[in-house]
Formats: structure tokens, sequence, C-alpha cells
């Protein structure tokens, strides 16, 4: 595909099967390369262009395959800013085929992209070196010269040369292995893999044990661990095992390689990588420890691996023809990865989770100016690396999941698997997806959905009148573009989305899907008597907001109270005032007066958001001591009787919820009780235990050791942050080490906090996870913020050469957790201009949606403070 306004590699030499040979040298971290690319040429030329980066070319030399005519290169040119090499040839190259054989070298670097290699000490305590690949969006060109577009599709053959003693694979299985050089040296070569795009390719060198299995379609399946740790493969492999038997039927295509590996690497800059065959993870995401796992941790591999394995079809058989439909790839796949989830564990209730975790980020990403739409125009692949965030990842999810909710999962699947059929081993667009839908249901899919993927941002849905008289409840309704600050809108931003509404009351969700099309509508919604309630948006399915008149929201609290509305919905309402409240369309005091509705509840979804709520209060009015010391003290009424409810205690019988639930409620203890003397000795005692054992489960269980390790730090002095940093060098399991990270920031100690900063960019902690204990140092208050963000200032050169080439990312993280959180102007000024001379291109959209929620937030903080929160008749009328 070439099209005038991005920038891609001549369309007249188009690859077809690289041949592609890397010997890598594991102590000089270099490898030799050779790969023969055959190739058709439709138009004469005297040069081929390819991708490159990082590589030195010794010799280049293309054969006709007609007339066996070979010719070297004349000329080899690196166009280092493009990332281009250009090989130049004597004589013009004739229409037809023929083959490009190249001889290069490369480099195994440190910076978690492209070819690159990993440092892990053993079970022995031994340092060891491992290889491994990460292509996608742009690196493929960083490992071999190659054509590194997405719709470039072609066949790979892969031969790695390596150390007899190391074990090595690819996307396919081995074809053959002979040992070469008085057999230090095995040459493996790998089958051809079908026609796939370059960022998919991946290989991966190191010492490991694995687990096998092999699905009900005679998939063999294998989870490679490090050695001796083989037991932390097993939940992964049982997960990857059904979940390919059950996309395999969903898909209405059978997965089409004959193995698929999955391997944890000690470096990784991302949570994982679909690599078609041979997925590569983040050792957290897929290595549990079956006794110490949270259920956090769980679910995360869970989803993972649900997540990765999605795109073995969205994705890898199918692919976004160019990078502005990126989120057809994330945005489906992290619609899947709950699908399926839900299915392998019904009682972890996803969609319920859903509202919370993906969805609620989502809304808030895309509430901003600075967001963008789910289809975003790239025009250099670069650019791409920007719109790997939660508007592709989440809000794309989002708008799969409103396509569920008015299709219906029959016609949802019905469509799907006419798009695999009819796509396989192609590359598309968001349009034949829309296509296909409609082709399954003959309904306006493309006409709906435009609204949603080609606009940026989502509407609020306004109660403008309702009356409940007799069975029906009668509603008149505004959308509009909702902004988190509330700003206003003007009428030529102005915008409209086609909004399927559905509507839940106590008798349950209506079947009734009223489309709203225009700027106002009135819809009838059956009721069972003229006081019942209705919950618009029913279980949240339609990614927007609700504003309900006051009488709509005063017979909404039965339904919560009562509980009969389900998780969601509870969830839901909750969320949407919070927000409303933020952007000033609700008033504060109806905000907490609607938090006394949820004092009986139970359900760990609703408390997540009930938890945020709290948490976000107390942040905002952290400068407005009346105001924060009401809010906290109604915060400990509120989890008081959920404390009584999942106490300290893990039960035997305890489910994957409530596991989940005791997590929250110890989390909120660390915030709002840490240091009443109940509370202290408890987590003191636990503590102590844990010192003593850490291998003791049942004392410290994984769902509590971080807000445990917090209150201890928190509560303590040197000794106690000492201990708790102290396990970071113990502990083996990365899971284990994340706990300190994520916690040890949170000393009152300005001294150790700073220790905390230098610790973190002193090489001791991984570059990959280095940004949690920043977080934990900025999160512990105002002194920490401002302490991480002076930091940052002092050592920005520092951190850029730290992170150097590594994906963007990851500085992306460090920016957050530096100078995010802050709620007034003059900061988000002070912010904006530091930035100003920075090269900070790939961040530039980030930076500019943190300052632009920091003077949200500034705004908000003014509505709290001149609210009825600032006077204490209102407490004293709760
Ligand atoms: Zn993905």
């Amino acid at each position: 595909m070439s099209s005038p306004d991005k920038v891609l590699l001549p369309p007249n030499v188009d690859p077809i099967r690289y041949s592609i040979c890397l010997t890598p040298d594991l102590e000089k971290f270099t490898y030799e390369g050779t790969t023969t690319v055959s190739v058709n040429v439709t138009s004469p030329t005297t040069t081929i262009h390819m991708h490159a980066k990082e590589l030195s070319f010794w010799s280049a030399t293309y054969t006709d395959s007609s007339t066996g005519v070979k010719q070297d290169a004349k000329s080899i040119t690196v166009q280092i800013k493009e990332t281009v090499v250009i090989f130049t040839f004597p004589t013009s190259i004739k229409p037809g085929s023929g083959s490009l054989h190249i001889v290069f070298s490369g480099l195994l670097n440190n910076q978690m992209a492209g070819f690159y290699r990993s440092g892990y000490t053993d079970i022995h305590g031994v340092r060891k070196i491992m290889a491994s690949t990460q292509f996608e969006s742009l690196d493929a060109r960083r490992a071999f010269p190659c054509w590194d577009e997405p719709s470039r599709k072609s066949i790979f053959s892969v031969t790695l040369n390596v150390p007899v003693e190391f074990t090595a694979f690819s996307n396919m299985p081995e074809l053959s292995c002979k040992t070469l050089e008085g057999g230090k040296i095995k040459e493996i070569v790998y089958m051809d893999t079908p026609v796939m795009s370059s960022y998919l390719v991946a290989f991966c060198i190191g010492e490991f044990d694995y687990v096998q299995s092999m699905t009900e379609n005679g998939v063999l399946v294998r989870v490679y661990t490090p050695p001796g740790k083989s037991s932390s493969g097993t939940f992964a492999l049982e997960c990857a095992c059904k979940t390919l038997d059950l996309y395999d039927g969903f898909f209405g295509v059978e997965y089409p390689l004959p193995k698929l590996d999955m391997v944890g690497i000690p470096e990784f800059a991302m949570g994982a990588m679909e690599n078609w065959g041979l997925v590569t993870y983040r050792e957290v995401d897929v290595l549990v420890d079956p006794i110490k796992a949270s259920s956090n941790q769980k679910q995360r591999v869970c989803t993972v691996v649900t997540h990765e394995l999605a795109h073995q079809w969205f994705g890898n058989l199918v692919t976004m023809a160019w990078w502005d439909d990126l989120w057809l790839n994330e945005g489906f796949a992290s619609w899947t990865e709950n699908m399926a989830a839900d299915e392998m564990f019904p009682d972890w209730k996803m969609w319920e989770q859903y509202t919370v975790d993906h969805g609620s980020a989502a809304l808030r990403l895309d509430s901003l100016r600075s967001s963008h739409p789910i289809q975003v125009p790239i025009k250099h692949a670069e650019e791409v690396e920007e719109v790997f965030d939660a508007i592709s990842y989440c809000k794309g999810s989002y708008v799969v999941r409103m396509i569920h909710a008015v299709l219906g999962r029959e016609m949802f699947q019905k469509g799907l698997i006419l798009y695999m059929q009819k796509h396989k081993y192609g590359n598309t667009l968001t349009s034949d997806l829309w296509a296909a839908w409609e082709e399954a249901s003959g309904m306006p899919i493309a006409d709906m959905m435009k609204s949603w993927t080609e606009q940026m941002g989502y509407p609020v849905l306004k109660v403008v009148g309702s009356t409940f008289e007799g069975k029906t409840a009668t509603i008149k309704l505004e959308q509009s573009w909702f902004l988190a600050d509330g700003s206003e809108v003007t009428a030529e931003e102005a915008k409209l989305w086609c909004i399927p509404i559905l509507a839940s009351t106590s008798a349950g969700t209506s079947d009734d899907i009223n489309m709203m099309r225009e700027d106002s509508i009135t819809i009838k919604v059956p009721i069972e008597d003229s006081s019942s309630w209705v919950k618009l948006n029913a279980e949240q399915q339609v990614p927007m907001r609700v504003a309900y008149d006051s009488d709509m929201l005063q017979r909404l609290t039965a339904g919560i109270s009562s509980k009969k509305m389900g998780a969601s919905d509870r969830a839901g309402i909750l969320l949407d005032s919070y927000n409303l409240v933020k952007a000033g369309m609700m008033k504060p005091g109806d905000l907490v007066k609607l938090l006394s509705s949820y004092v009986a509840e139970d359900d760990a979804t609703v408390w997540e958001a009930l938890g945020g709520v709290l948490v976000g209060l107390e942040k905002a009015t952290q400068d407005i001591p009346m105001i924060n010391a009401n809010i906290k003290s109604l915060a400990k009424k509120i989890i008081a009787p959920l404390v009584e409810l999942v106490g300290w205690e893990a039960q035997a019988e305890d489910g994957h919820l409530t596991k989940l639930l005791r997590g929250t409620c110890i989390r909120l203890l660390s915030i709002f009780s840490y240091s009443e003397a109940g509370v202290k000795d408890e987590a003191n005692r636990r503590f102590a235990k844990f010192l003593e054992d850490a291998a003791d489960m049942q004392s410290l269980p994984s769902d509590m050791r971080t807000p445990v390790f917090k209150m201890v730090v928190k509560n303590g002095g040197k000794k106690e942050f000492e201990d708790v940093k102290g396990y970071y060098t113990s502990a083996t399991d990365n899971a284990e080490k994340k706990h300190v990270l994520s916690s040890i920031g949170e000393t009152p100690d300005l001294k150790l906090k700073m220790d905390v900063l230098d610790w973190t960019t002193h090489g001791d902690v991984k570059l990959q996870d280095f940004f949690y204990a920043v977080g934990s140092v900025h999160s512990s208050g105002p002194e920490g913020r401002d302490l991480t963000w002076t930091y940052f200032k002092e050592n920005f050169d520092r951190y850029k050469t730290m992170l150097g080439l590594a994906s963007a990312s990851l500085f992306d993280a460090i920016i957050q957790c530096s100078c995010g959180g802050f709620s007034s102007d003059e900061k988000a000024d002070e912010i904006e201009e530091f930035f100003k001379d920075k090269d900070v291109a790939q961040n530039q959209r980030k930076i500019t949606q943190i300052v632009e929620a920091m003077r949200a937030n500034a705004k908000y903080l003014k509505v709290i403070a001149e609210s009825e929160l600032g006077e204490e008749k209102f407490w004293k009328s709760l």
C-alpha cells in the first residue's frame, strides 16, 4: 500500500522470502549476519531501499533469477536519521524476480529493543547473559535489513549459530540442528514461517527449563523459565492451552503454527510481545509462583496471556495495513483478553472489573483536549510509539465492547469469522472490520462507529427531564462532549456521537436499545412501578458519562444500597459522579452524600471504584485541612464495615474476588488508618513474622505485602526502611521485589526518600522497574512529589542517558512518576517551561496530557474549596 501522506519505502521492490542467518557473540555483544531476500521487482531500478538501524554493511549482491547474472552494489549508503540503507547497483535491475544477498553485522544492545541482551543472576548466584528480540514497532530493522512495514508481509527462514550449551528458538520449530567448528557452535535452522510482517519475527537464546503441554487441536505449547524455576510456568501454560482452544472456535480459523512458545525475558520494556509462535513476556507477566502468587498477579498473568494469544489472530494472521490502525490490534486484543479470562474464570467477573480498570483508564485519558482519536493519522512510522496508550488499548477495547453489546454475541462472532476468513495472511483497514459486521448483521455499523473512532473524546449524556408514571419512565436526554475540566465547548468544537442507549432497572437490563443520533432524544423505559429506578448506560457498556437529574439520582441510591443493581452499574454511578464533580457538573456535596449509599458495599469491583474516589478526594484536599480531615473521617466510617467483613486473616474458602477485596481493604487502611494503634500493631506483627520467614504466605499473603510494607515504612524509621529494602536483594522472585519498589518511598524521612531516588539510578534496580520506586516516593505525599520533581529536573540528562534508545514508554513512565499529580497552574507552567528546550519528541503527547490534567485538577481544587464541603454544617448534617 502506498500513500502520498505516509513515509514508506519505494514500492517497486517487494520482498517474498528472507533467509536470515545470525551468529551472535555473547561475550563481545556483537553478531555477524547474512540475509538473502527473494524479491519481485516491478519497475526497473538501480537502487534498492531497505530499513536498517545500527547495522554495519560489508557487501550486497543482486542476482537476477532469469539470467543468473550477479552484480555487487557499487555503493551502500546508510541514512541514519531515516533508518534506511540504499544499495546502488552499476546497471539497472530488470523487472522480475531476483535475490539480494547482504552481509552485515550488528550489536547485541542493552536497550530492550531490536536484538538485545539481558543480564540475570541464576539460582546459583552466577551472572548470566541471554539474548532475545523486541521488534514492534520499528526495530526489526535494528536486527537485520528489511522492509519494516506491516504491509510488506513475507516468509522468514531463520538460522541461528549459537554456542552448543544454549537453547535457542524462533517463531517456527527447528528444521535441523548440526554441530559446527570443533563442537562449540551449533547451527539451528528453523522452518519457514507463514507470510507475516517483520515486526513479528523473534528469536531467543539462553539457558532455560520449560514446562509443556498440548492443546486439544494438537499445538505444542511450552513455557520457558529460568533453570530451576519451571513450576512458575505452569499457570501460564494452563491458561495458554485453554485459550488457544477457545480462540480456534471463536475466530473460526485454527491457530496456524505447529507450536507456541512463551518465554519470560529478564529485561523487558513492555508487558509482553505477541511475536507469532514465540511470545515474549516481562517475567512477572508470565511466571508466577503457584503458592505465593496473589490474586492480582494470577489475574495479570492470565490476561496478558489471553491478550497476546488474541494477537496470534488479530494482528498476526490479519494485520493492520499501517500504524494508524494500531487500535485494531490493541483494542481488539484488549477486549478479547477479558472475554477469554471471563470464560476460563467466570468467578473473576472480568466484565465488572473492566468498568474500573480499562474502562476507567480510557475515560480518564479521553476526557482531555490533548487526547487523540482511536484512528490517528501516522505519517512517519516513529510517531506510532506515542499511540501505544490507553486510547488504543482501553478506548479501543471499549468501543469493541459497545459493538458487542449492540450486535449480541452471535452476530459479533459471525462477523469476526467472516473477517478472519476473508483477510487471513493479509492486511486490513478499520473499515474492513465494520464491513464484516455489517455483512453479518445487516446493521449500519460503519455509520455508527465513525463517531467513536474518527473523533476523539466521548459524550456526557445529560438527563434534562424525567417522569416516572405507572409502568413507564420518560426520560429526556441531551449529549455533549465531556471534558475533564468542564471547559466550555464552542459551537465549532461541538461533536455528536451515535450512542446506543441501554437501560437497566430493578427488573434487569432491557433488550431495547435506543439509538441517539441527534443532540437530544426522549426515551421511554418500562418500569415495575412509579417508585422504580432507571440506570442508564446499563453495565457501563458504552464509553460515556451520565449526568442524572436529582430525582433520578435519588431513586438510584435505593438500587445501590440494596445492591439490587449490578456491580458495574454501582461502580459506574460513582465513577461518573466523581468525574462530573471534577468537571464542575455536579456539586461536591452531592457526591459526598452519594458515598453514604455505599456503606454496606461488599463487592471487590465497586470497592475498587469507591477506594479510588475516597483516595482521590483525600489527595485533592491535602492543602485544605478542614475538608481533608472530614474526608478522612468519612472514609474511615465507610471502610470500617469492610474491615469487619473481610478482616486481615486469609480464610481457606476465600474466592478470587474476596482476596482482591482484602487487598483493597488493607490498601485503604494503609492510606487512611496506618497510624492507628490497632492497624499499626497488626501490620508490624505480620511484618515481624514475615522477617522470620519470608515464605510465610499465611501471615503475609502476597495480596497484602505492598500495603503492609507501606505501613511499616511509614510508621517506622531507618531500621524498618532497611528491613523492607533488604528484601529487594534477598527475594528471588520479581513479583516479590516489586512489593519493595512500590512501597519503599513511603518513608517519612526526606533523606531516606532521597536515598530511594539515588538507589534507582545506580544500577541495582533494573531499568524496566526503576520507575516503580520513583513512583512510590512521588505518591507518598506533597513532600515526595516535590522531591521527585526536583530530582527529575536535576537528573534529566542522567535519566536520558540511562534510558537512551530504550522504549519511549519507559521515559513516559518516569515522566509520569516525577512530574504528574500536581494540582496547580503554576506547577503546570513550570513543567511546560522545563520541557520546552528538551529533546522529548516521542514523549510530547504524554507531557501535554500530564500538564492538562494538572490544570484540570487546579480548577477542581478551587471548586471544592468554595463548595459546601468548606462548611462545618454540611459535614454535621451527614
Ligand atoms: Zn497487544
